[in-house]
């Protein structure tokens, strides 16, 4: 199974809207439409090895979806194929609630947070200069002895906009550390001398745990936000940080785990129904309208509700037995396409 194959398990979602889209995707996408366009049509542009697949994989992020179910709890959860592209809004916001929820322990457990900010001051020099630039300045500038003494750890966050009046890039870094007292402008005349001219720094306490998983959920998520671009910055933007980090820790953050990997209880969740069967069958089936209403409320469903009774069904009419690989999975997804 290849990366962009892994399924997601995705915490509750409730809604407002008494309608259940027809998609996993039309649900998660509500917010972000714009957004997506933007990625879209960047990526659409950007060629080279894998465009196919690239698109192919963007545009069907989460249409895959299906209920599974927590063997002791009840839960209820949806669980999809995501595409985990880098610029994806729908993966993204995947990627930065479980960024909040790894950070949060460390945050808990250190008694002197502050978010510092560095920045580069605008120039029209390549913007993969730029960038080079502001991560060997911040690596130069982190073993400072005035830091080194006084940070006992942190995460970082690399951000980037275009200036509206001067229209140069602006890359910086929000980072989020351990430390002790630091003089604002200690630390500016450091920036300074370090990136030979740029002194714009910033220095706060983070004053609340809510704080902190606000800031990370702002920056964690994408560098930058696409539809505020043009689509020749876009592309630019992407080509730019394309291999790049965009996310590090050092000190004592660096036990932090930043990459998705499948959830401790992930053997724990059965499968109970794909997206499209309730859907079909949100006004009909018993058991649809249960599998909605729980993960509507986020209220636990009983053990045995399941759209198996149906699905099985449509196994036995292709022939297929629910052990069978995921290719005829499709095939079986495909098929209640056509029936609901
Ligand atoms: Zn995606």
């Amino acid at each position: 199974m290849s990366e962009s194959q892994v399924p997601l398990v995705h915490a509750i979602e409730t809604t407002g809207d008494n309608r259940m889209p027809r998609t996993y995707r039309q649900h998660s996408e509500r917010h972000c439409q714009e957004e997506l366009d933007a990625t879209r049509e960047a990526y659409s542009l950007l060629g080279g090895k894998g465009a196919e697949r690239r698109m192919t994989a963007f545009d069907t992020c989460r249409c895959r979806a299906w209920f599974v179910r927590h063997v002791e709890t009840g839960d209820l959860r949806v669980a999809a194929k995501s595409c985990k592209l880098r610029w994806c809004p729908l993966c993204a916001k995947k990627r930065s609630w479980f960024l909040v929820e790894q950070i949060k322990p460390w945050a808990e457990g250190v008694s002197r947070l502050k978010f510092l900010t560095l920045t580069l001051k605008h120039s029209n020099a390549p913007l993969r200069d730029q960038i080079n630039n502001l991560y060997t300045y911040f690596q130069k500038y982190r073993k400072l002895r005035f830091l080194r003494d006084r940070i006992r750890g942190g995460i970082w966050f690399f951000q980037i906009k275009k200036s509206e009046e001067s229209g140069q890039w602006h890359p910086h870094l929000h980072c989020l550390i351990d430390s002790e007292f630091m003089d604002r402008e200690k630390l500016s005349q450091l920036w300074q001398r370090t990136t030979l001219g740029s002194m714009v720094i910033d220095i706060r306490e983070a004053k609340s745990v809510g704080k902190v998983a606000e800031y990370v959920g702002r920056y964690s998520a994408r560098p930058s936000i696409l539809a505020e671009l043009d689509i020749d910055d876009r592309v630019e933007l992407i080509g730019a940080l394309h291999g790049r980090r965009l996310v590090g820790m050092w000190g004592n953050a660096r036990a932090i785990v930043l990459k998705m990997e499948k959830p401790a209880d992930a053997d724990q969740w059965r499968y109970i129904g794909s997206w499209s069967t309730v859907h079909g069958l949100q006004n009909d089936d018993d058991n649809a309208k249960k599998i909605l209403f729980a993960w509507k409320t986020g209220k636990p469903l009983d053990a045995g509700i399941s759209m198996l009774h149906v699905e099985k069904y449509i196994y036995n009419l292709l022939e297929f037995t629910p052990k069978e690989p995921p290719e005829n999975r499709q095939l079986l997804l495909d098929f209640k396409e056509l029936l609901f």
